[in-house]
């Protein structure tokens, strides 16, 4: 691979559904950006008010602006707008290396569509992607870097690479014990990725649902296990498809850092508390490592 140019969307992708959360049906418009504008959203249902006028709608997608990570990443201003789960079309925009763009969404969620990433990815490829006339700078891991709680961890190692190893354990359950290698440079590896759904644990839901989440969840949506049963009519996608889409939700959370990865990422039961966490970590260490590269370090 030679180096890569930035890119945006050729047109217009539009698309509409409920919010897993909020049960709220939304309309999102995916629009093309500039150059080194990264993805931004935009909450084109609030009044930007007289003061800061469109500043306080628009959202960065940016770790530092993570408001919350309870099943799902939310993204908020310092203005109180927000925008809830936004990971699965973090991960379609990372699955087809999308840069630059806006994305209007005319409510507090990014729909869930199938509980996947495909329609998304579907209807960005059919807008088409457009090469953008600036370099693309993936993020180089230099040195280790680790998060950890307790027995889960994520890893990054200097590699010319965008491998994923991934291993999650509900022993316990239909779920299992699963280890997963993927690389974003292959096809077919992304593809399985984007057709993974989201699941949960029927004893979660009634929990989910007093905590005021999951107010739009079927099983049209999400995959619901029981023990060792599969409560969906529809078979898996994929005999790997729970840590596929553990998989899909750390690629979302780190594509907040807006570039890609050049390196090996080791995730053990990985969650958004976790990948946001990991995110911070990368983030931090890039702009450590910009401080110590400048000329000005020495005096500072
Ligand atoms: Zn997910």
């Amino acid at each position: 691979m030679g180096a890569a140019t930035q890119t945006t969307v050729k047109a217009p992708a539009q698309f509409a559904g409920v919010g897993l959360h909020s049960g709220s049906e939304c309309r999102i418009s995916i629009l093309p950006a500039p150059t080194g504008a990264g993805i931004v959203f935009r909450r084109c249902d609030i009044d930007p008010g007289a003061a800061d006028s469109r500043l306080s709608t628009l959202i960065h997608g940016s770790p530092d602006n993570v408001a919350g990570c309870d099943h799902g990443t939310r993204l908020a201003n310092g203005y109180g707008a927000s925008v809830s789960t936004v990971e699965h079309l973090m991960a379609a925009l990372a699955l087809l290396s999308l840069d630059n763009a806006i994305v209007e969404v005319d409510g507090p969620e990014i729909p869930i569509f199938d509980g996947s990433a495909d329609h998304l990815v579907a209807g960005l490829k059919q807008a088409g992607v457009k090469t953008q006339d600036a370099e693309r700078r993936p993020i180089v891991i230099g040195e280790p870097i680790r998060v950890d709680d307790g027995d889960r961890y994520i890893e990054f190692t200097p590699g010319d690479t965008s491998a994923i190893d991934i291993d999650i354990d509900f022993g316990d359950c239909l779920i299992g014990r699963q280890s997963l290698s993927v690389d974003l440079s292959n096809p077919a590896d992304r593809d399985r990725l984007a057709a993974s759904r989201t699941f949960c644990r029927l004893y979660e839901v009634d929990g989910l649902r007093r905590a005021g989440l999951i107010r739009g969840g079927s099983l049209e949506n999400s995959l619901v296990v029981d023990g060792h049963d599969l409560l969906n009519d529809q078979a898996l996608r994929d005999p790997h498809e729970f840590v596929l889409h553990k998989a899909l939700d750390l690629i979302g959370d780190l594509y907040l850092l807006g570039r890609p990865i050049r390196g090996a990422i080791r995730a053990v039961k990985p969650g958004h508390d976790l990948n946001v966490r990991a995110a911070i970590a990368v983030a931090q260490s890039i702009s450590a490592e910009a401080q110590e590269a400048s000329p000005l370090a020495a005096t500072a």
